[in-house]
């Protein structure tokens, strides 16, 4: 049995990741030290013998007895509400908990796929956004904590590679969404889905001009395992290229929830926020066989299933 370590493991990706590897046969270590995941999304693997949680902070030093096949590192603070709110952790996660864990991989001769992000390419000035693009990122504004974190994620990881012959694997996660994303982490999703089942004004930020490219998370995931089983050590996007602007995806959900005291309203628009986005997938395409098969209207209705549950 292949064993696992997949960090951030109670988080929204993280706990369908653990899920994947467990019914793929892996035996799974879960860490996490619960700043933004949730020990109950996890709750139906506790009792199975091949699941392991570790509460555990990653940067500081990780320990894992016995062998390690392979590490997950998808510990970090994602929503930009929650970055905001933790500039400090979000820095540390993504540079001392990665080193940590290139370390961990390193001791243990384990293949190690690090979770990077569509931000390393920051307010884009090329569209739709290839690997090869560098990106166009403020460092020192508000969103510069999670993008420049992310970025340093990248570069160690290639050090690590390079200097240390770790074998490693780097996606770039565009907006992804489904179940057991919370309610309360201020993405446009789950604030939407919360404001429309609640009959309240969904909060378009600025215009709502703006775009963003939606995965249903069950194909990032398929996407996520074949990356870790290839052979391909650059950067991979993976993410859905059907691209919607924030004004239209409201106006999707709000005919999906139909609860007639729902409406749009609009706030501020928050500093730095990229104005479009779009993943070129050739290269997942290409070396992995990959592209997304759920559509949006398929995607959303499985998430407003989730959602009507746990929106109080
Ligand atoms: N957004 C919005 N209302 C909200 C939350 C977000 O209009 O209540 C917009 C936000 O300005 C951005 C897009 O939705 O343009 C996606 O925001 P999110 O926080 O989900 O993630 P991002 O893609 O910016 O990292």
């Amino acid at each position: 049995m292949p064993r696992i370590l997949i960090t951030g493991g109670a988080g929204f990706l993280g706990s369908h990741l653990c899920d994947r590897f467990i019914k793929e046969g892996y035996q799974v270590i879960a860490m996490d030290n619960l700043l933004t995941g949730n020990k109950e999304n996890l709750a139906h693997l506790f009792p199975l013998p091949e699941f392991e949680y570790y509460h555990h902070d990653i940067t500081k030093f990780v320990h894992v007895p016995g062998n390690l096949d392979y590490i997950l590192h998808f510990a970090s603070p994602a929503s930009p509400i929650d970055y905001l709110k933790m500039p400090i952790q979000t820095l540390k996660v993504g540079a001392l908990g990665t080193h940590n864990l290139l370390g961990l991989a390193k001791e243990k001769k384990a293949r190690i796929l690090v979770a990077s992000t569509s931000e390393v390419y920051g307010d884009p000035l090329i569209h739709p956004q290839p690997e090869e693009y560098w990106g166009n990122v403020n460092p020192v504004g508000p969103r510069g904590v999670y993008d420049e974190a992310k970025r340093f994620l990248e570069a160690i990881t290639m050090a690590y590679h390079n200097y240390h012959d770790v074998e490693t694997r780097i996606i770039r996660i565009f907006n992804t969404y489904g179940s057991r994303m919370r309610t309360d982490d201020g993405r446009v999703l789950p604030a939407f889905f919360s404001q429309a089942i609640r009959g309240e004004g969904l909060t378009v930020f600025g215009d709502g001009s703006q775009s963003r490219s939606f995965c249903y998370v069950d194909d990032l995931v398929e996407g996520i395992y074949r990356l870790l089983l290839s052979d391909y050590h650059l950067p991979v996007n993976i993410g859905n290229p059907d691209e919607i602007t924030i004004i239209d995806f409201a106006k999707e959900v709000l005919a999906l929830v139909n609860n007639p005291d729902a409406h749009i309203i609009h706030k501020d628009l928050p500093v730095d926020d990229p104005k479009i986005r779009q993943p070129d997938i050739s290269k997942a395409k290409e070396i992995l066989g990959w592209e997304p098969t759920v559509t949006r209207a398929e995607g959303l209705r499985r998430t407003y299933e989730y959602f009507k549950e746990v929106v109080k």
